[in-house]
């Protein structure tokens, strides 16, 4: 994908607004705890950018390292925006969800199932991995 390409995205309030120029990858549902309590919603769709692609382009999101993963949101509400593992600097992990445009970023699976709440059924014939993929 060209490097003009650009995608945007923000919070619920608009303080934070975020800006990718380059190219924005399809991730996917994680049903891990730590993403549901931060995210307040039984799990969360995640995409994935270079580091170096991303951009804050308004306001300055809150952060919070918790289990060794830094996680990004609006200080006033709340909207989870992005997360990065130490293990892989070079890559910022997006939610779907708040980007402006989320339709062209379907999950490509579900990890972290031993996690999932009993009550959510998945009957979308996407891929289910216990935990986190390899690939
Ligand atoms: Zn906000
Ligand atoms: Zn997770």
């Amino acid at each position: 994908m060209e490097n003009s390409t650009k995608i945007t995205g923000g919070c619920l309030c608009g303080a934070v607004r975020y800006a990718v120029r380059g190219e924005v990858q399809i991730g996917y549902n994680c049903h891990c705890a730590d993403c549901r309590r931060s995210s307040g919603a039984p799990f969360v769709n995640w995409a994935f950018c270079k580091v170096e692609h991303f951009e804050i382009v308004q306001g300055t999101p809150a952060r919070i390292e918790y289990a060794g993963r830094v996680r990004s949101f609006c200080s006033n509400c709340g909207t989870p925006l992005t997360f990065q593992n130490p293990q892989y600097p070079d890559d910022l992990d997006l939610t779907v969800c708040s980007l402006d445009d989320p339709e062209p970023f379907p999950p490509k699976g579900h990890i972290w199932l031993e996690d999932k709440i009993s009550w959510v059924n998945l009957e979308d014939g996407l891929s289910r991995h216990q935990v986190m993929p390899n690939s």
